[in-house]
């Protein structure tokens, strides 16, 4: 049988691959692999939705740079978000950890410390988990259980031609935040330099300690909007859109001057020589909220503090296109993932 590398699929060609292998016969299974949750049935009107993540010492953190309480809150912020991005309310967590014995029992209650925090700020209970050793690094995996009206759950797949697309906060930060660490991580390495990390708090903060946009959902729901589709940023902007008008089966237009990018990124961009826009695009962890409203719903919706109308949907046919400040259209791209 032919082997096929991992790299020839990327993370989406495989998770669709893995998916084939797989048969959903449960009338429960409201919505299965796809989404930020699986959408199960719960009772007449409300579902129950599920998402899980997992992360990876060395892959997705390092412990030179990651207090293990930020951690611990970003870990349940994570999945919390995918909650959110549904457009549910999270109720309950499980927490999976594998720890080597280079872990004090203090050390991994910070870890907890900081899942507490993150609980407790969105309601939330851890439940239960799983406790193993590892040989290999700390590895967390957090599944998120939350529920959702019927009437208002977002789906990616919900978009519709003409809807206004919006994008809540500012884009591109945890990606900078990244940079700025490695880069005293490596003059550290060097020259056993001691980290200077005065100034650039902002962006350090967006990647060590993301939050979940429970506000945008409670005002969304203030002012009577349930988004045709939804999804949170975790890949970048670009692979995000792209998720949407695959789902949706449509195709979008924003403009590069509506992308919210903070001065903050903006500066550090410059330090780096990275061009702010391309952060935005395709940096991710950001875990705002990008939805689609009708359009309609633009005089209600701009009212909202930091949500930002970024561009429309447009059909199929159209691609999904970037236009820059220039006016020339440019293909939107995914370059979000590049782990195997
Ligand atoms: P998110 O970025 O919102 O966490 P992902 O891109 O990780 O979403 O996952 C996309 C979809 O694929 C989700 O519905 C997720 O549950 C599903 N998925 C991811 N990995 C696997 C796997 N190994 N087996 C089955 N389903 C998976
Ligand atoms: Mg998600």
């Amino acid at each position: 049988m032919k082997q096929t590398a991992l790299s020839e699929l990327g993370e989406f060609g495989l998770i669709d691959r893995l998916k084939e292998k797989l048969s959903a016969g449960n009338a429960s299974t409201v919505r299965g692999i796809g989404d930020d949750c699986a959408v199960l049935a719960k009772n007449e009107h409300e579902y129950t939705l599920v998402s899980t993540d997992l992360l990876m010492e060395g892959i997705h953190f390092d412990l030179m740079y990651s207090p293990l309480k930020h951690l611990g809150y970003k870990a349940a912020m994570v999945n919390i978000s995918d909650i959110y991005a549904m457009n549910g309310t999270p109720e309950h967590l499980t927490v999976s950890i594998a720890v080597s014995a280079k872990f004090t029992v203090e050390a991994l209650e910070q870890l907890y410390e900081g899942i507490n925090l993150a609980c407790s700020r969105c309601g939330v209970d851890v439940v239960g988990g799983d406790t193993s050793s590892s040989v290999t690094g700390l590895a967390i995996s957090i599944t998120a259980i939350g529920s959702v009206a019927k009437t208002a759950v977002a789906y990616r797949s919900g978009a519709q031609e003409n809807d206004l697309i919006c994008v809540s906060g500012d884009l591109g930060a945890s990606y900078m935040g990244l940079q700025i660490l490695q880069r005293e991580k490596h003059v550290f390495a060097q020259a056993g330099a001691q980290p200077k990390l005065a100034g650039y708090e902002y962006v350090l903060q967006r990647h060590l300690k993301p939050e979940a946009r429970k506000d945008i959902i409670e005002q969304l729901k203030i002012a009577g909007i349930t988004p045709t589709s939804m999804i949170d940023v975790s890949d970048g902007l670009s692979s995000e859109l792209l998720h949407l008008c695959t789902q949706s089966k449509m195709g979008c237009k924003v403009y590069e001057e509506k992308i919210p990018i903070s001065a903050d990124v903006a500066t550090v961009c410059k330090e780096f020589d990275i061009t702010p826009l391309i952060a935005a695009l395709h940096g991710g962890e950001d875990y705002e909220l990008l939805f689609t409203v009708p359009l309609k719903d633009y005089n209600v919706v701009k009212k909202i503090p930091s949500v930002h109308a970024i561009g429309s949907v447009s059909a199929r046919s159209a691609g999904a296109v970037l236009v820059s400040k220039a006016g020339e259209q440019i293909a939107l791209q995914a370059q979000g993932w590049k782990q195997f």
